[in-house]
């Protein structure tokens, strides 16, 4: 079956004869988890420097087959997006603000010596699949299908340049409540030994590298009883977590966040702010130093903090734990502030909040 696409490209569609049967899907279904089942099909799309985004399908889930000598195997050349697609009550499926996600794909492939995928392609690859696997979107309360895009170096050639071939992927894995039990604060460990980025790094793209150099921090923060690791920026500014950016609340209401060119810019992060401002909350974006959390808590001007990204969209940091010192934020305020902001951005997510800003993009029609 051959579908055209509005962003010009046609479409080959190969259904999986081995999809899973309904009772096998709902079943699945019933207890996703997070990233362990995936839909029956992807889509992938192929680039070379001589033709260009060519031959884009839509095929039964499967490995892929590369060659040992693949650069990303060896140089890690890889970009990645997240976001999530959303059952609303009238049965359709939603994502949200996807053409972020597109242009952020866009800014990591620059800065990892990528080719950009352009934009209308982007959301197109996310509407082919959802068209064969519309079933897998979850509708249970605030569950989803996430939805994974990628890109990598496939050129077999162990010189290091940019490679001259380049496959994108897009899977989907359906995800669970992040919160079932309600959301909880997390416990933040300081990393001071390592750090996830540096001035001029790769820190503000979405790739694979970063995630890598964070394992072994975040299993120094486990051992610690923390479930996520803060990493500073030049051992003195708050940068983010592993995954997460990281907001500071102030006694006043004001909401305070990093701003360096290592930081990932996250989307959950801006609208979570937009909706801050929206409702009159001063928002300020600039370097911010550990010592200004430390005084600031201190002194009460600062009454809380909570990281956000699109897993788990918001949660409260209840303390955050160094070496030689800890933040603990006694009082409520900061964290009613973190769940009704959330609260209002899933309201919106899944259709039940007016969504004001035109955020939501349907993916089903
Ligand atoms: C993806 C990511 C985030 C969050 O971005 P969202 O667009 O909100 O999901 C934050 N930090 C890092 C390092 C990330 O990779």
């Amino acid at each position: 079956m051959k579908t055209p696409s509005p962003a010009g490209l046609v479409w080959q569609v190969t259904a999986n004869e081995n999809a899973k049967s309904v009772e096998e899907r709902e079943a699945v279904l019933a207890d996703p988890g997070f990233g362990n089942h995936f839909t029956d099909h992807m889509a992938d799309i192929c680039w070379s420097e001589k033709g260009g985004w060519h031959r884009p399908r839509v095929s039964p889930y499967g490995p892929i087959q590369l060659d040992p000598a693949a650069a990303v195997l060896h140089y890690a050349q890889e970009i990645f997006e997240g976001l999530k697609a959303y059952r609303h009550a009238d049965g359709s499926i939603r994502t949200f603000r996807p053409y972020e996600n597109a242009a952020r794909m866009q800014r990591s492939a620059r800065r990892m010596a990528l080719p950009e995928l352009p934009v209308d392609i982007f959301i197109d690859s996310l509407k082919q699949l959802i068209a064969v696997d519309a079933d897998w979107v979850p509708s249970a309360p605030e569950t989803s299908l996430y939805l994974r895009p990628f890109m990598f170096a496939k050129e077999a050639f162990l010189g290091v340049r940019p490679a001259k071939k380049v496959a994108y992927y897009l899977i989907a894995s359906p995800a669970a409540a992040y919160f079932p039990g309600g959301v909880q604060p997390v416990n933040i460990w300081l990393s001071t030994h390592y750090a996830r980025a540096g001035k001029g790094g790769t820190g503000a793209a979405k790739t694979g590298g970063n995630y890598a150099s964070s394992l072994l921090p975040q299993a120094e923060a486990h051992e610690k009883g923390c479930q996520q690791v803060l990493f500073l920026d030049e051992g003195k500014y708050l940068e983010e977590l592993g995954g997460m950016n990281v907001v500071l609340v102030k006694k006043d209401g004001t909401l305070l966040t990093p701003e360096s060119d290592s930081i990932l810019e996250g989307i959950t992060r801006d609208s979570i702010l937009r909706l801050a401002a929206d409702r009159g909350h001063q928002v300020e974006q600039r370097p911010v130093t550990l010592d200004e959390w430390r005084e600031g808590a201190a002194s009460g001007d600062i009454v809380g903090a909570f990281a956000c990204g699109t897993a788990a969209v918001v949660v409260p940091i209840g303390r955050l734990l160094a070496e030689d010192f800890e933040i603990v934020h006694p009082g409520a305020a900061a964290e009613e502030l973190a769940l009704s902001l959330r609260e209002e951005l899933t309201g919106i997510q899944y259709g039940r909040v007016e969504d004001r800003h035109g955020w939501m993009v349907r993916l089903d029609a």
